[in-house]
């Protein structure tokens, strides 16, 4: 009886020494996770500015601000559907000037087309050489050879040099454009691009007002391929500077389950950190941006842009301007200065931001919105101004990452209705 009592525990013995030797990894694995979440604040730190129609003050003193659209003379027709849109559902009341950038001189029929649609307040502008162009101590030959490969192995627009130049551009040459050194903020527009509802508050100014300095509408996963090395780059720079990591910057990120010191052996992964945690990807949609350039402006970022420019990547990699936007704003920005505009309606490609009409906030009488109708229904919960799309979709598309990024800003949980 008794030998047979200690065959049985002997026979138990490996599992039972496996067990008291993984139990501190284990231990230790739940409170690294456990410590990586983001606790969700008792109050909405970001809620919209207005959630129903305003009359739109036309009085109002505006911000130094200009709206912005990199074009090329090949998409006139796509530019136009932008600014007709941006036009009829914001800037016919709050009539900022819109700056078009261009890598090559415009063609006069774009001018004369988009100036008349911009309601005369077009500024046509070309960029100088030396901000759209490989860094000089770049090796050219072998930047365009790895283009060739990127273009190749299929991540979105790796082949094509402009898009590299575009990128690089908007990371950080654009902030230094003699063109917009007399604006303090900017609101980023594309060509082919749908605004759904009616702004009929000045972004700028509730920007300004509730200090904010990064506004969006849409986030969503960065293609994982087009820039495995951005993200250890990117926390080498932070490291370097002992930047803290803020709530923001944690929500980005995806805690690993390994323990330590296992878990810092999978940070030569694509997209990890030193300790072996993983960037989920998620990221700021940069084709929509309303921000201060006073950030982007900073040594901050500034070195930061420079410290990845001479890593090579917007080159050998297709580093994206959004990714480059999202980590330095997850790094140098306080997250209460994010903003989301969840009620701006918006379309770029196949996403798009579709918010539902406030009930009973729709200024049926208002002398100034007669041209913005007929609306989609209105809803309880709704904080949408006559917007035109189909509220019933729900707020954001269910896939979008938006979620996880707005953790440390919004107590709400569950974004998609
Ligand atoms: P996606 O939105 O990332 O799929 O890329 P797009 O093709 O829309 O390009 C993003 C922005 O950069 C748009 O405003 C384009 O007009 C602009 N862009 C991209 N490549 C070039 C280029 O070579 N020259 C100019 N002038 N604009 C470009
Ligand atoms: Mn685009």
């Amino acid at each position: 009886m008794l030998l047979r009592r200690i065959s049985r525990a002997a026979r138990r013995l490996p599992f039972f020494l496996l067990l008291v030797t993984a139990a501190p990894f284990i231990l230790e694995a739940i409170i690294h996770v456990w410590r990586s979440q983001v606790p969700r604040p008792a109050r909405d730190l970001d809620a919209p500015f207005f959630t129903t129609c305003q009359e739109p003050d036309v009085a109002a003193e505006r911000e130094n601000a200009v709206l912005v659209m990199l074009a090329r003379n090949s998409e006139r027709q796509k530019a136009k559907r932008t600014v007709r849109s941006i036009e009829a559902h914001f800037n016919q009341w709050f009539e900022y000037p819109i700056l078009f950038l261009n890598d090559e001189p415009w063609d006069a029929r774009f001018i004369a087309e988009l100036n008349k649609t911009a309601g005369g307040r077009g500024i046509f502008e070309v960029i100088p050489k030396n901000q759209w162009t490989f860094p000089d101590w770049l090796d050219q030959d072998s930047a365009k050879k790895s283009i060739e490969a990127q273009g190749h192995a299929g991540a979105p627009h790796a082949g094509k040099e402009g898009y590299h130049h575009m990128c690089r551009f908007y990371s950080g040459k654009f902030y230094q454009l003699e063109a917009l050194s007399k604006y303090k903020w900017y609101w980023r527009l594309e060509p082919d691009v749908d605004f759904t509802c009616a702004i009929t508050y000045d972004p700028f100014v509730q920007m300004a007002k509730h200090k904010k300095v990064y506004g969006y509408t849409i986030a969503l996963w960065e293609v994982g391929k087009s820039c495995p090395g951005l993200f250890h780059a990117t926390t080498a720079w932070k490291s370097l500077k002992g930047i803290p990591s803020s709530s923001l910057w944690s929500a980005m990120m995806e805690a690993s389950w390994m323990p330590f010191p296992f878990r810092s052996f999978l940070s030569w992964l694509p997209h990890r950190d030193a300790a072996g945690d993983v960037w989920s990807l998620c990221h700021f949609w940069s084709n929509f941006e309303i921000a201060d350039m006073d950030f982007f402006r900073s040594r901050a970022y500034q070195d930061y842009f420079e410290y990845l420019d001479k890593k090579g990547g917007f080159y050998q990699e297709r580093w994206g301007d959004a990714a480059v936007h999202s980590l330095a704003i997850g790094m140098l920005a306080d997250p209460q200065q994010v903003h989301h505009f969840e009620d701006i309606g918006y379309r770029h490609a196949k996403f798009y931001q579709c918010p539902a009409n406030a009930l009973d906030g729709q200024l049926p009488d208002s002398p100034s919105l007669v041209k913005n109708k007929p609306w989609s229904p209105e809803s309880a919960g709704g904080i949408g101004c006559r917007c035109e799309c189909d509220g019933k979709t729900g707020r954001n598309f269910q896939s979008y990452c938006l979620d996880r990024l707005k953790q440390p800003s919004s107590p709400k949980k569950g974004w998609f209705s």
